[in-house]
């Protein structure tokens, strides 16, 4: 099954993969049964993929461990040249794969292309990683014996995804796990198939051997990847998604004692003292929202506002977000896309409708658009409660909640009122209080007059609900690798 033609040429491309991909063939699943993929730009179907079954899993777990042998031998620089080859296969389609992203995600071009760089660059890094996977040695302190340690494949790896960066979060565990020499069976979201299969296409062309990446999608996530999680050929399970999701598979995970790493959701405050710099706070505030829509784990989630700045901070973030043009993300115009389902449009209805309710006043926005699609207007809310539903849960979406604070440590209690801790933002023109703040900010990462802060060079993770490891940096292949101590005498 492929895209129709006219979407196959604007996409520049005769025609997608949309097959499961298993030991290196596309295949159409054992049970023939198809998945819907939609455009929320229009809310029309453009394409069906694989639907895979509990058999194809583990025809994918099979081909993945009987991979592994052959390419945890691979040579580090001969893995780290294949890894190398896809970030340039990736640059080169760079416009075509900002082009799918688009169509069955709904993001903006811009963000689109932002994405596909960031997501090959996971590869770059990695490829570099790669040949630098140092252990080390040491003497033990009796001195009885010399201390080897090493950092080994851990295994065959299950990877699931979620849908706001189809590719990122894709390539984010891909890329460390071939580097470590691990083989991987991705489960891409149901709702962004196309771009993992079309990425799965570029890695058999940069010579990733067949088996080393499978990909499949499924309608039936839990059973299936529940099953992955219950044979012991899987060593690893690397998840990006929800919270809830998240503690699912931990539980699923702990029956064969896998091993874990795990992005889940967030609730990031962004903290802005009276001495910031406004114009850079308020940049800074429409990335930390905007990006993507504000369909992002890392999107500001509550804007936490000193007294004396909120008034002129709230009237220029909302100028800023009713300014931003609407429309299908595959418009070259658009700034700010669909969302990425109906049901979607209604969570966030339902949020606004309930902090208004409570007392906040909508700024800019505040109601869904009355057109096909699944769209919903950059909105601005002053005056959330801090007990609000908006201000305990992840928005997702193109809505500001702002709050106004008096003191540093009330802020600092506000911003910890939360199970998330992925990222937090503070701006303030006073350093020391900066970094004071950062320190004392439970969460993983902290952007200190920034409003972004993923790069594939720094390690990506939250504390509490917010997830368990790093992506990323040295630290993202570590979470591919066993750690082995030798107890040498020679
Ligand atoms: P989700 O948890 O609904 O789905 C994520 C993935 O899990 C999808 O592939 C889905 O098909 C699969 N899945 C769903 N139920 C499952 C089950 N019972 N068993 C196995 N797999 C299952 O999340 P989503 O809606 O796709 O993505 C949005 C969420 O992801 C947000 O909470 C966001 O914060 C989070 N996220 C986190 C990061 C991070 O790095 N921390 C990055 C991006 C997104």
């Amino acid at each position: 099954m492929t895209l129709s033609p006219d979407i196959a040429s604007q996409l520049d491309l005769v025609a997608l993969p949309t097959d499961l991909y298993i030991g290196g063939k596309w295949m159409p699943g054992a049970a023939g049964q198809r998945i819907d993929v939609f455009d929320p730009s229009t809310g029309t179907a453009i394409a069906a993929v694989a639907d895979a079954s509990i058999e194809d899993a583990m025809a994918a777990v099979a081909a993945a461990h009987a991979a592994g042998p052959g390419w945890a031998a691979t040579a580090p620089r001969q893995r780290s040249e294949i890894l190398r080859r896809c970030f340039e296969l990736m640059i080169e389609n760079k416009d075509m794969l900002a082009r799918l992203i688009s169509l069955e995600n709904g993001k903006s071009l811009t963000d689109a292309q932002g994405e596909v760089t960031y997501a090959a660059e996971f590869f770059r890094w990695f490829a570099e990683e790669a040949v630098r996977l140092n252990g080390d040695l040491s003497t033990a302190p009796s001195g009885a014996n010399r201390i080897l340690v090493q950092h080994q494949p851990i295994g065959v790896a299950v990877l699931v995804t979620p849908w706001n960066f189809p590719a990122a979060m894709a390539t984010r565990k891909i890329a460390p796990a071939l580097a470590a020499g691990c083989t991987v069976v991705l489960k891409p979201a149901t709702e962004t198939p196309l771009t993992a299969y079309a990425l799965a296409a570029l890695y058999a062309e940069a010579g990733v051997p067949d088996g080393v990446v499978n990909v499949l999608t499924t309608r039936k996530s839990g059973p299936v990847v529940s099953a992955m999680l219950h044979d012991p050929r899987i060593r690893k399970l690397s998840f990006t998604g929800s919270t809830e999701v998240g503690r699912r598979l931990l539980h699923e995970a702990a029956d064969t004692v896998i091993s874990c790493s795990m992005e889940l959701g967030g609730n990031a405050p962004f903290i802005v003292f009276d001495d910031a710099d406004l114009d850079a706070a308020i940049d800074g505030a429409m990335i930390a929202k905007m990006r993507n829509g504000g369909e992002a784990c890392t999107a500001a989630n509550r804007f936490l506002v000193q007294s004396g700045i909120a008034p002129e901070f709230s009237r220029r973030l909302a100028e800023r977000m009713g300014a931003l043009k609407v429309g299908p993300g595959y418009e070259a115009s658009t700034q700010c896309g669909p969302l990425i389902n109906q049901d979607a449009v209604e969570r966030i209805e339902g949020l606004v409708s309930e902090a208004t309710q409570r007392g906040a006043t909508v700024l800019t926005g505040g109601k869904r658009l009355e057109r096909d699609g699944f769209y919903f207007p950059p909105t601005v809310l002053s005056g959330v409660p801090t007990d609000a539903a908006m201000s305990r849960e992840e928005i997702f979406g193109p809505v500001a909640a702002i709050t106004t604070f008096e003191t540093e440590q009330e802020a600092i209690a506000a911003a910890n009122d939360t199970e998330y801790g992925l990222i937090s933002y503070v701006y303030t023109s006073d350093l020391g209080r900066g970094l004071r703040v950062s320190e004392k900010v439970d969460s993983g990462m902290v952007g200190l007059n920034r409003g972004v802060v993923s790069d594939p060079a720094a390690p990506f993770g939250g504390t509490k609900q917010s997830g368990l490891g790093r992506e990323g940096a040295h630290h993202g292949i570590l979470e591919f690798c066993e750690t082995k101590y030798i107890a040498v005498s020679w």
